[in-house]
């Protein structure tokens, strides 16, 4: 089923987009954790990292290449950031299309509560 996620992608409802291209979308998110919390998605619809297949590691890798220029971009990746995909419901996931979380901008606590 598709999320709110597709609807950014088709361009149907409005997110602040820091980087596209064919494959991968990277967006801030609507309510950050962070001064920086940007989330990249694949386009294509996979609702959780459990279902990720072999077939899916060039998006897979691609949306690390994509933090990498976008820690360039923003000038974080000295000071560094963390990635995190949360999945299913212990995670806390809520939208149920594969995203990485990319946070950065302050002193990030381990673990996490
Ligand atoms: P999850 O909890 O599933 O790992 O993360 C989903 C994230 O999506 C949350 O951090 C939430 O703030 C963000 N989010 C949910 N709906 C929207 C939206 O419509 N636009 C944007 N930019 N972010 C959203």
């Amino acid at each position: 089923m598709s999320t709110i996620f597709k609807k950014i992608i088709d361009k149907e409802i409005n997110a602040d987009i820091v980087y596209e291209n064919d494959t991968v979308l990277a967006f801030k998110d609507l309510n950050p954790a962070a001064p920086v919390h940007i989330l990249i998605i694949p386009k294509k619809e996979i609702p959780t990292i459990n279902e990720i297949s072999l077939e899916d590691k060039e998006i897979l890798g691609e949306m690390f290449i994509v933090v990498k220029e976008i820690a360039e971009k923003l000038k974080i990746k000295n000071n560094g950031y963390r990635l995190v995909f949360n999945c299913n419901e212990d995670a806390g996931q809520t939208v149920f299309h594969i995203h990485m979380h990319l946070l950065a901008g302050r002193k990030l606590s381990w673990p996490p509560g």
